[in-house]
């Protein structure tokens, strides 16, 4: 019996060893990695660069606290990060993942107002059908109705509106855009109905990850939010944890939807799972005003720019520039779209196949006409997630699609190097997978 908390009660593998896409667990059997763990792995396993550079860091200084020392791996990873980020972007803060990152965020953005004379900004506003990490700020703003319900009295008040989710949402009488400014509108609304000399921020993913799937907001969405944002002196936080950093095709998710965030915050793909790490990024008019404030942004972590995993993202992004890695994710990304269309592009439980770059999710419904949902008691997205397992693939599948209770997705997500076979393999054992899980489901009413 073991004396590990697990995440669940069932009886796992014990993962010993990873090769490029592959996990290897302690009976010899080979998992592919068709969802990097979390969107994790980026690079896979054992890329010689990276484990090279944690044990030339590990072995030069284990620690070094950052009250007293800087240190090179995270000052070169701030400046390679700031080189290629969005515009107005300057400053990195770099915490041990993306739930840290999250706090950070919330709390910089409060010091912000505080700093400029706004103390009675006190309010944020999220999305329904998101996810921004688990610790209680995190989860406060996070619109995962079953990750917050039992906590909700724990939680700062946080004020949610409509994702962008055009497969279920926009009207068959609305085009893309108008929905999108419906949508968008709605945090017009909500800022309006609060004060907005009382609203902080506005969190979004500008797509959409493990609690929707890998979901995209129209064009035009998220420049109707920032205008929104500007003209009530609201700042914009996108939650790049898992769409980021070249996982959808471009470093970031938000240049493809042609705006620039007041502070981001990125995590997963920054270390690809080398080593334990996140960041926010925050704009330069942020610092600025802490700098002309009180001086310093109030907040710290034991671990924080720890050297090790400094050294490992450094090396993880390095590798991804040099290899031009994002023109993988581009070509494999049309290579994999192109693969689980032709595999789920008529299967009758699949709704809706979607994402962008390395980032995909399908949605799985129990009739396509009607985009019904299979019964939340049955569990597909875990069904389906034993049979990739027992079929040696890893893929994210998660319940609550909908509205935090109904709907089962399943999230692709594999590394960069994924080459075109594995593509073949993935959605193979993918189909294999999810026709197992359909067919094993007690008989419907
Ligand atoms: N934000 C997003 C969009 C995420 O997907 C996650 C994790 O899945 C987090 C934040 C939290 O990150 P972590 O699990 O590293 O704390």
């Amino acid at each position: 019996m073991s004396h590990v908390l697990h995440r669940g009660s069932g009886q796992l593998p014990v993962a010993v060893g990873g090769e490029r896409c592959h996990v290897i667990d302690s009976d010899g059997r080979r998992y592919l990695d068709a969802s990097g763990g979390a969107a994790v792995s980026c690079l896979g396993h054992g890329h010689p660069r990276i484990v090279a550079a944690v044990q030339a860091q590990a072995a030069a200084m284990a620690y070094a606290h950052t009250s007293f020392f800087t240190n090179e791996p995270m000052e070169a990873l701030a400046d390679l990060l700031i080189e290629e980020a969005p515009a107005g972007i300057d400053k990195a803060y770099f915490v041990s993942g993306g739930s840290e990152a999250m706090e950070a965020a919330l709390k910089l953005a409060r010091q912000y107002f505080v700093e400029i004379g706004q103390p009675q900004r006190r309010h944020f506003i999220a999305r329904r059908q998101s996810y921004h990490g688990n610790t209680l700020g995190a989860l406060a703003v996070g619109g995962n109705e079953w990750r917050r319900r039992q906590f909700s009295p724990l939680l700062i008040e946080t004020h949610h509106i409509a994702p962008c989710y055009a497969y279920r949402d926009r009207r068959d009488d609305e085009t893309e855009a108008a929905y999108g400014r419906r949508v968008a509108d709605e945090l017009e609304a909500k800022i309006l109905e609060l004060g907005p000399e009382t609203v902080i921020g506005f969190i979004a993913e500008p797509v959409v990850g493990a609690t929707a799937g890998a979901v995209t907001a129209v064009p035009g969405y998220f420049e109707r939010i920032r205008e929104i944002c500007d003209r009530h002196g609201v700042l914009l936080i996108l939650d790049e944890v898992m769409c980021g950093m070249g996982r959808t095709g471009t470093l970031h998710a938000s240049a493809q939807e042609g705006v620039a965030p007041d502070i981001m915050t990125i995590a997963k793909g920054l270390g690809g799972g080398y080593q334990p790490i996140g960041a926010m990024l925050s704009s330069r008019r942020i610092d600025d005003a802490i700098r002309a404030g009180s001086g310093a942004f109030q907040h710290g972590h034991t671990y924080l720019g720890h050297a090790t995993a400094c050294a490992a993202a450094l090396a993880v992004q390095q590798t991804i520039r040099e290899e031009r890695l994002l023109d993988a994710v581009r070509a494999r990304g049309r290579d994999l779209a192109q693969a689980l269309t032709e595999r789920f592009g008529n299967h009758a439980h699949v709704g809706d196949i979607r994402g962008r770059g390395l980032f995909m999710g399908l949605e799985l419904v129990r009739d396509r006409a009607g985009k019904t949902p299979f019964d939340p008691a049955l569990k597909l997205h875990a069904r389906v997630k034993a049979e990739a397992m027992a079929r040696g693939l890893m893929c994210y599948p998660m319940g609550g699609t909908i509205d935090g209770r109904q709907g089962d997705h399943v999230l692709i997500a594999p590394p960069y190097i994924i080459t075109p076979d594995e593509i073949g393999e993935l959605t193979d054992k993918l189909g294999l997978a999810v026709e197992a899980a359909i067919a094993g489901l007690p008989a419907q009413p």
